[in-house]
């Protein structure tokens, strides 16, 4: 199948790419999460990604020992916003920008804060930003 490219006309790019193999148009925005704690970024997320434990180790800092494996997941729904989606049996709950944990899917916007906490409330562990390229 593929998909066709709006910008120069390209048929049958590959479903599985974002980018246009004839003029790189992008289909949407790569997301980075950038931490708060140790400055350094995730690899650059062009599809669905789990992260967990073991990813967040790589540049979350100190504060990754309290992720789950998983602990959530993003994805680009059909508007090309990307999503972050809870995992339920995570021991430390996922909050986005606030007080209350994530319940489900939630969209993302640039400049968000993604951080885990306790069933107490938000306790600001391992804070990332949420960075849209582009
Ligand atoms: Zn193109």
């Amino acid at each position: 199948m593929g998909w066709d490219c709006k910008e120069c006309g390209a048929e049958e790019n590959p479903d599985e790419s974002i980018e246009c193999y004839s003029c790189l148009f992008l289909l949407f925005h790569p997301l980075k999460l950038v931490s708060a704690d140790t400055g350094r970024e995730s690899k650059k997320i062009k599809l669905k990604l789990a992260f967990g434990k073991k990813l967040l180790d790589e540049f979350a800092g100190e504060d990754a020992q309290f992720a789950s494996e998983p602990q959530f997941r993003v994805f680009p729904n059909p508007l090309k916003q990307w999503v972050l989606e809870t995992v339920q049996s995570v021991k430390n709950p996922t909050f986005i920008n606030g007080s209350e944990p994530i319940e489900d899917q939630t969209v993302l916007h640039q400049g968000d804060i993604i951080s885990i906490g306790s069933r107490r409330g938000n306790e600001d562990k391992m804070k990332l930003m949420v960075h849209v390229e582009g």
